[in-house]
């Protein structure tokens, strides 16, 4: 700072910026963005992030309802956060949803790719468009968005992108060889990833959730849950919540790269 002046007129704007939201594109707080963070293990995540540190992106592709109601949760929080809609599965979907962001935020500081689908089926009986469909959602997805928020980070050199992987992509599941591929996909891109942006302050993990209780389990037939759940140690599913406080550890650690938190209750271990 060169004269006490200036450093009053930094002081002024630095004040209109935070408490009025006056220039928001230029604010301090990290912008988060959540994909699918309007429901399950995503509303989680929005929600634990949705505090003063944060300005949070919540994207959503069909619930629009549950998107608006997370949103007024983090207000009523004190927490700021937007909803947009995109199919993140496509290029397409995902270069407007960063289109969007930069114009009403800014760049974005912390990737969370969580957005996932299941097409559960045996090998014998999976057709193409089911593979394409989980690959696109769960695995190309994270490509497509770490495309467009990483050159912002390596610019700041500050960023972090946690990939929402599974203990699937772990261990493999019956009829599951298109998400296991995806989830195990994820895992090798952060890696990868990790080593590429290390030095640059950008650290890239991936969290292994067990099963946890959000609608994607819970449309499992009730036989083959009861199965499950007998098999985990902790003797229960996760709660979404335990998840987002895996989130929020991996954003504060900055030593941490190229990794996988498993958060299954001892389900699988490495
Ligand atoms: P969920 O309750 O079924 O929610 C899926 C979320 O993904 C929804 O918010 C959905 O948004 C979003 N999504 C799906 N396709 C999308 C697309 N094309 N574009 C944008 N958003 C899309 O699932 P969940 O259990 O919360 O799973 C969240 C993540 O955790 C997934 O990656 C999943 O594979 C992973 N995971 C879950 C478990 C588990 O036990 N639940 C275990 C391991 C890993 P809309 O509703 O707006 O379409």
């Amino acid at each position: 700072m060169k004269t006490e002046e200036e450093f009053y007129i930094r002081l002024l704007l630095d004040f209109n910026v935070t408490n009025f939201g006056i220039m928001e594109k230029k604010s301090k707080k990290k912008v988060v963005l959540v994909t699918g963070g309007a429901r399950g293990i995503g509303s989680a995540i929005s929600l634990e992030l949705g505090t003063s540190e944060f300005i949070v992106i919540i994207n959503y592709n069909n619930s629009k309802e549950h998107a608006k109601s997370v949103k007024k949760d983090i207000e009523k929080n004190g927490g700021t956060a937007f909803i947009m809609k995109a199919n993140i599965a496509k290029s397409t979907g995902c270069k407007k949803l960063f289109k969007e962001i930069e114009a009403k935020v800014g760049t974005v500081d912390i990737l969370i790719n969580n957005a996932g689908i299941t097409r559960d089926k045996s090998f014998k009986k999976m057709e193409i468009e089911e593979w394409n469909a989980v690959i696109d959602t769960n695995l190309s997805s994270a490509f497509n968005t770490s495309k467009l928020a990483l050159p912002a980070m390596l610019d700041k050199k500050y960023g972090r992108i946690i990939n929402v992987s599974s203990v699937i992509g772990q261990s493999g599941g019956f009829g599951q060889t298109n998400y296991s591929a995806a989830k195990s996909g994820l895992i090798g891109f952060s890696k990868s990833l990790a080593i590429e942006t290390a030095k640059h302050g950008v650290t890239v993990n991936c969290i292994c959730p067990g099963f946890i209780g959000t609608d994607m389990v819970k449309a499992m037939p009730p036989e083959v849950l009861k199965g499950i759940i007998e098999k985990i140690p902790a003797n229960k599913l996760g709660d979404p919540k335990d998840i987002a406080k895996g989130v929020r550890y991996l954003i504060e650690a900055s030593y941490i790269t190229g990794q996988s938190l498993n958060i299954n209750g001892g389900l699988y271990m490495m």
